[in-house]
């Protein structure tokens, strides 16, 4: 018998949830179950214990991993033209696959005990962001194997034979996996795949078995054209009855041998002009047998979970590893490249408008990598962090493109003229990749951050859901009354922090002793508080049609993935012990960051269907002009931290540059240290308005210093100049145009 309370104050209003909440079918159901909820649930609280985030373990490199990036990394770059993968022989040179399967790329991720290097996240992370330095083909080629595919969803749920039978295979390259899931009908809304498995009796290894008959057209696959398996997902129907009861089973993952007959694999797109292997897959009445179901028939329709939790770690580390290391290449290469760079008699680092540039560029590769780091932190610790991964796949590929075309603009014609020297464009054709794969960005900003982050990071609202969709009524309203009633407990908390923190513009917000950056983690907790309690509201006033406000969706979406990041430059302040030289670049990320969450809250507000809602809303959280962007003392400081040789320069951009560089840096970064050890003696000669010679014969200039200009001078023509070709070496990059059709069938052929 439910209580009294139950009975008479939540009966009404669970009435009224139930109809406001759609149902959940069992896929989305367990599509929300699947993944974890970590840092962001502090977030998301409104009152983040920030002893949490600090405990949190800051990653490192064990010896073993060390040793490998030291070696086979370092050595694989050492191996890659990416101008030639790319412009000239359209595929990774042989021996290259070879030593990345002799070496064990492709088993980053697969135990010890099956034959693969079981790294941690941020060593996988740590690999794939080097390589992405060099080329992003050699890179997209090394990351598939290791995020989603068939070697993490056997991990996670393969039978003991299948793991015991496959990991090793997969582990030293004698297979190469692909993963099928987009087709053409089904990109974003992979759910409405039409490719169909259909359970019957076939003919295998000459005994007849029960088994599936698939058929499919897959499209984008990457490493499809040479795979030698290809994990595939499909609609899996049972119209006989052979299996059980159920007709429609649903989306089912299953191993198939590419070469069985009727599969068809081979054929290539080129995504943006970076010649990784990538291209469409059908099968015509395959058959296989049961046992090719990743995780057995029990696993059977249970397809959307596993690529859900499976999707998560994948999707923390591939993308933002390559959007991170473009972020950072960006920032050092610009850096060096406006000091060295001279218009109007004055490098052009001196100049405002390219500071603002630089300063926003120090500051995104700062926080960017912070968060990179607190996320593999997180997935080191064995959690399948769902929500996190799609805030760092959108956002670092959303700063890559950023990052990237601000040092496009900073460079100008030097970085849009084409050739093996150019070290932005090959990171810049891969933006629209990074983009668009593993969950668009747009669909990922305005229906999955939020979305999930909202039911999963939320204190109570899961359970809220859970309880409406009990199909006993007692049971249900018996759970309700519970949830709801801690709900409506925390909400009326956040209404007094929220309240309390704006008005004293968050001066008294719990914050850890920081230092310097204490003021920020109070602005932080000021802002969490707002946005819980606009999250409450927006739950309140909109129900279920909540999911269809996508702008309103994105926006909060934002507020969160950027109180994620922010948090994260916070840890790696304190993780770096404090370093003062970094200060600015921590102060531009937090006014950056806190403006961008006070505008997204305010535009939220401003556009809420319930009007009276907003209005109370607004006196509560303040969320109006109160923060205001870096100031331009903080743009250049900034701007400077990337100007200057110096350890900080060298912190924020990372390692790019030891040993393994895209072609061009390695020049760049040799003038550069060489402009900056001369800048004092060119300054001197700048006031004296004299050129080198004439300094030299007034005796203001010594012999040694005459020559060390001229070496400079040498290398800074070196660096402006561009790649030119004679007419021959043109027409051997573009010869004339045959007749062939290479994107048919036959061709391929
Ligand atoms: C180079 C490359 C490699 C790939 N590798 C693989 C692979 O190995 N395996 C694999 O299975 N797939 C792969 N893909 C497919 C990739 O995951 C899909 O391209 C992606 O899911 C988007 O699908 P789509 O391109 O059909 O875009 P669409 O789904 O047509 O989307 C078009 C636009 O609409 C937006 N959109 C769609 N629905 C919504 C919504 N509800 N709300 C807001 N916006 C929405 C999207 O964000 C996008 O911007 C690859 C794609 C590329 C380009």
């Amino acid at each position: 018998m439910p209580s009294f309370r139950a009975r008479t104050i939540t009966k009404p209003i669970h009435s009224w949830a139930k109809k406001a909440l759609p149902a959940l079918s069992e896929t989305e159901a367990e599509a929300l179950a699947a993944g974890e909820v970590w840092w962001e649930k502090e977030l998301f609280s409104g009152n983040p214990n920030w002893s949490k985030l600090h405990a949190v373990k800051a990653p490192k490199l064990s010896p073993e991993e060390q040793a490998f990036f030291d070696g086979p990394v370092q050595e694989l770059c050492g191996m890659i033209d990416d101008w030639k993968i790319n412009h000239e022989t359209g595929d990774l040179p042989e021996e290259v696959w070879q030593f990345l399967r002799d070496k064990k790329f492709f088993g980053m991720i697969i135990p010890k005990e099956h034959g693969g290097l079981a790294f941690s996240a941020f060593a996988h992370s740590e690999i794939v962001r080097f390589i992405s330095t060099r080329s992003v083909a050699a890179a997209v080629t090394v990351m598939v194997p290791n995020s989603l595919g068939p070697g993490e969803l056997l991990h996670q749920f393969g039978t003991e034979e299948q793991k015991h039978h496959w990991l090793p295979r997969l582990a030293d390259g004698r297979e190469l996996p692909a993963f099928g899931l987009t087709s053409a009908e089904a990109g974003s809304d992979a759910g409405a795949m039409i490719d169909t498995g259909v359970i019957c009796k076939g003919q295998w290894q000459g005994e007849e078995v029960l088994g599936i008959r698939l058929n499919w057209a897959k499209r984008y696959i990457t490493l499809s054209p040479v795979c030698t398996v290809l994990g595939l997902a499909f609609q899996l129907r049972d119209p006989d009855h052979l299996l059980g009861d159920i007709e429609d089973i649903g989306i089912t993952c299953a191993l198939v041998p590419t070469d069985l007959d009727g599969v068809e694999t081979g054929r290539r797109h080129i995504p943006s002009s970076t010649m990784f292997m990538n291209g469409p897959t059908t099968g015509t009445d395959v058959f296989i047998p049961l046992d090719h179901i990743i995780g057995g028939t029990e696993y059977a329709g249970k397809g959307w979970m596993m690529l859900m939790s499976a999707l998560a770690a994948g999707r923390g580390i591939s993308l933002p590893s390559m959007g991170c290391a473009a972020i950072a290449l960006s920032a050092h290469t610009t850096g060096a490249y406006a000091r060295i760079r001279q218009q109007f008699n004055l490098p052009i680092g001196k100049f405002g408008g390219v500071q603002e540039r630089m300063g926003r560029l120090a500051a995104d590769a700062y926080a960017m990598d912070a968060a990179r780091h607190l996320t593999c932190a997180g997935l080191d610790e064995g959690r399948a962090l769902s929500v996190i991964s799609a805030i760092m796949k959108l956002h670092a590929t959303f700063k890559m493109r950023e990052a990237l075309n601000d040092a496009m603009d900073v460079h100008s014609g030097k970085a849009v003229i084409d050739g093996p020297s150019n070290y932005l464009l090959p990171l810049y054709r891969a933006v629209p990749i990074g983009i668009t794969v593993e969950g668009a960005n747009i669909v990922t900003r305005s229906l999955i951050i939020f979305g999930q982050g909202s039911i999963r990071a939320h204190p109570h609202m899961l359970d809220n859901m859970f309880a409406l969709q009990e199909p006993d009524d007692v049971v249900s309203l018996e759970k309700f009354d519970k949830s709801f009633w801690a709900h409506v407990g925390h909400t009326t908390k956040t209404m007094g922090r929220a309240f309390g923190r704006a008005l004293t513009g968050g001066r008294f917000a719990p914050a850890p002793d920081a230092g310097a950056a204490t003021p920020i983690y109070r602005q932080l907790a000021r802002w969490s508080a707002a946005y819980a309690l606009t999250a409450d509201v927006l739950f309140l006033t909109l129900g279920g049609a909540l999911k269809r406000k996508e702008m309103i969706s994105g926006r909060m979406g934002d507020v969160l993935s950027e109180m994620y990041i922010l948090s994260a430059a916070l840890k790696r302040w304190e993780d770096e012990g404090r370093q003062e030289a970094d200060l600015p670049v921590l102060r531009y990320a937090a006014a950056r960051g806190l403006h961008r969450i006070q505008t997204a809250l305010d535009e939220v507000v401003a556009n809420m269907p319930a009007r009276w809602a907003a209005w109370i809303l607004r006196a509560i959280t303040l969320p109006g002009a109160t923060t205001r962007r870096p100031d331009d003392r903080l743009t250049e400081a900034c701007s400077d931290l990337l100007y200057t040789p110096s350890a900080a320069r060298y912190r924020i951009t990372g390692r790019l540059h030891e040993g393994c560089h895209r072609d061009g840096v390695q020049l760049l970064n040799a003038c550069f240290a060489k402009v900056s050890e001369l800048a004092p003696v060119m300054k001197r000669l700048r006031e004296a308005r004299k050129t080198p010679q004439e300094a030299l014969d007034a005796g203001l200039l010594s012999e040694a210093d005459f020559a060390r200009i001229e070496e400079m001078q040498t290398l800074v023509d070196q660096v402006i100049a561009v790649d030119e070709y004679s007419r021959e070496d043109f027409a051997a990059l573009f010869p004339a145009p045959s007749s062939d059709t290479p994107n048919t069938k036959e061709a391929a052929e």
